[in-house]
């Protein structure tokens, strides 16, 4: 079992055009381990993409006090391919086109990465994977051949990037969104991809906007951000009462000001 902490987490970006610093975190608290699926909800600029950049290291973010811990240890001083090592995953981690780099030799080389030297990936068994994947997810043999994100469409990156968690297999996966522009297909698609690595060696930090998603990823834990911080947390449920009553419901009710 693996487990990540987020302790008191405070966290501050720089505005470079007012050249000042300012909190967008301001006290996270939130424990999970392996075999749990958490969401994260919350209005739009409270902080949710900047708590998944900051667990897995995206340098502007800037951690001023509290602390996560992987296993027990310390993360927040490692960079982004140390934690990946480690067994975290950020969905939108590799956004980026990579000029000259094939899907599959990036989703080899991301897998090899995370298995000690003398225990690599035989070419046979990278691909009998990446098949059965490719079937689970309804994606053509052809996206694998093509350079990494050149030219994918919206839906083809969100599609990929549940490839790639399908093939790297973390212990911790941060998805970020993953439902937004979404069409209803595709996003049963991504959801039996991410339900497909439920189970004991496998937790999930989903973060949503809408209820929608966590119909067909039902989370075991749902907690609301709000202000930059945890403000309630609660189970499948409160995810379909925030849906009822809206964010401005819960803020009357908690007596929040943010
Ligand atoms: P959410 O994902 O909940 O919509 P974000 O974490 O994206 O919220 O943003 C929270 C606040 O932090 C916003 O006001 C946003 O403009 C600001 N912010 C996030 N990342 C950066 C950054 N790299 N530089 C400057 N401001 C940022
Ligand atoms: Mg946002
Ligand atoms: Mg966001």
């Amino acid at each position: 079992m693996a487990t990540l902490e987020i302790k008191d987490l405070h966290v501050e970006v720089e505005d470079e055009e007012k050249q000042t610093k300012r909190e967008i975190l301001t006290g996270v608290n939130l424990s999970m381990k392996t075999g749990e699926i958490h969401a994260i909800m919350g209005p739009n600029g409270t902080g949710k993409s900047t708590l998944s950049q900051t667990i897995m290291g995206q340098p502007a973010y800037h951690v001023t006090k509290g602390d996560i811990l992987l296993n027990g240890e310390s993360i927040i001083k490692m960079p982004v391919d140390e934690r990946a090592r480690k067994g975290l995953f950020l969905g939108m981690q590799y956004p980026a086109e990579i000029q000259g780099v094939t899907n599959a030799e990036f989703l080899r080389a991301a897998m090899n990465a995370r298995r000690p030297q003398d225990n690599q990936i035989s070419v046979m068994a990278f691909l009998k994977e990446l098949d059965k994947n490719l079937e689970l997810l309804d994606m053509s043999q052809e996206m694998t051949e093509r350079y990494l994100n050149e030219g994918f469409s919206g839906g083809e990156k969100k599609r990929n990037e549940i490839l790639q968690l399908l093939m790297i297999k973390p212990s911790f996966a941060l998805l970020d969104e993953i439902d937004s522009g979404l069409d209803i297909d595709a996003l049963k698609v991504v959801s039996k991809g991410v339900n497909s690595l439920r189970g004991d060696d496998f937790g999930s930090l989903i973060i949503t906007h809408y209820q929608r998603l966590l119909n067909y990823i039902v989370p075991d834990v749902v907690h609301v951000m709000m202000g930059g911080r945890i403000v309630k947390t609660g189970d499948a449920d409160l995810a379909q009462k925030l849906e009822d009553e809206g964010y401005a419901g819960l803020r009357d009710e908690l007596g929040l000001d943010v």
